[in-house]
C-alpha cells in the first residue's frame, strides 16, 4: 500500500475536498482505496456521508486505543473506498499522546504491513501537531493543496520545514508527490499571479491539473457525497479525475500495478 498524507497547516485550503475526491476518482479507477479522517472535526467523515452517529470506530481509537486498523475501518457508499472516520475525542488525541514514547509513530504501526488497500489517504488538521505529525510518519509521500492566494508561499515553507525535520527524525523516506493548486479562479489576477510565482518557485513539484474554485465541489459534501458522484461531469470533478491520472503518472512504478 502507498500512503499519501494530505496536509496543510492553514485550514480551508481545500485538503479535506481534495482528500476525498481524489480517494474517489483513485476508487473509481480500480484501486482498493482506504481514507483516514485525522481532523477532530471530521469533515472527510462527513463528506463520505457517514454521520456522526454512525462512527462506532474511529482514528482515535487507531491512534490511542491502538485498536487495529480493520476494526476501525468501515465501507463508504462508493464500491472500494473504506474509511477511518473521525470523532470529536481526536481533540484530545494531541494531548493524551504527549507522554507517549512512541507518540509520532502511532499512525505508522497501525498501517504497518497493511495490505488490503493498495493505496491510502490521510486528511490531517490544520496544523501541524502531534497529528499531523503522525499523518507524516506514516506516509510515503505527501500531498499539498495549496489556494491561490497572497501568503500560500509562505505558509508553505514552514510545511516544508517541518517535512525535513520528520526526515531527519523519524521518516528519512518521506517525499512530495506534488503540490496542488485549489481554488483557482480564473477571473481574479492576483489568483493568476500567485500561480504563476508557485510555479517558478517550484517547478515540476506542482501538478498540472489545477481544482477550479466550482460550487459543486463545496456543495457535495452537504448532501454526504463526493463531488464525483454529486455531479461527476462539473468543471470541479473533471478536474479532479485530471488529478488523480497525474497522481497515477507520478507514484513509483511498482506501486503502479494495481
Ligand atoms: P480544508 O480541509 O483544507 O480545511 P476544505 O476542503 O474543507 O479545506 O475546504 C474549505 C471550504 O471550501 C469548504 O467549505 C469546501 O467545500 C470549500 N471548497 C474547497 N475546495 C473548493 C473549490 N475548489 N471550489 C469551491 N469551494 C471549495
Ligand atoms: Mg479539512
Amino acid at each position: 500500500m502507498i500512503t499519501i498524507a494530505i496536509a496543510n497547516q492553514k485550514g480551508g485550503v481545500g485538503k479535506t475536498t481534495t482528500a476525498i475526491n481524489i480517494a474517489t476518482a483513485m476508487a473509481a479507477t480500480g484501486w482498493k482505496t482506504l481514507l483516514i479522517d485525522l481532523d477532530p472535526q471530521g469533515n472527510a467523515s462527513t463528506g463520505m456521508g457517514i454521520e456522526s452517529g454512525d462512527r462506532p470506530r474511529s482514528s482515535y481509537d487507531l491512534l490511542v486505543d491502538e485498536l487495529p486498523l480493520a476494526e476501525c475501518t468501515m465501507p463508504s457508499n462508493i464500491p472500494g473506498l473504506d474509511v477511518v472516520p473521525a470523532t470529536v475525542d481526536l481533540s484530545g488525541a494531541e494531548v493524551e499522546l504527549v507522554s507517549v514514547e512512541d507518540r509520532t509513530a502511532r499512525l505508522s504501526a497501525a498501517l504497518e504491513n497493511h495490505t488490503d488497500h493498495d493505496i491510502c489517504f490521510i486528511d490531517c488538521p490544520p496544523s501541524l501537531g502531534l497529528l499531523t505529525l503522525n499523518a507524516l510518519g506514516a506516509a510515503d509521500t505527501l500531498m499539498v493543496p495549496l489556494q491561490c492566494e497572497f501568503f500560500a508561499l509562505e505558509g508553505l515553507s514552514q510545511l516544508l520545514l517541518t517535512v525535513e525535520r520528520v526526515q531527519q527524525r523519524f521518516n528519512p523516506d518521506l517525499g512530495i508527490i506534488g503540490i496542488v493548486l485549489t481554488m483557482f479562479d480564473r477571473r481574479n489576477k492576483l489568483t493568476d499571479q500567485v500561480a504563476d510565482d508557485v510555479r517558478d518557485c517550484l517547478g515540476d513539484l506542482v501538478f498540472e491539473s489545477v481544482i477550479p474554485r466550482n460550487v459543486r465541489l463545496s456543495e457535495a459534501p452537504s448532501h454526504g457525497l463526493p463531488a464525483l458522484v454529486y455531479d461527476h461531469s462539473c468543471t470541479g470533478s473533471r478536474a479532479y479525475i485530471a488529478l488523480a491520472r497525474e497522481l497515477i503518472g507520478r507514484l513509483p512504478e511498482k506501486r503502479k500495478a494495481a
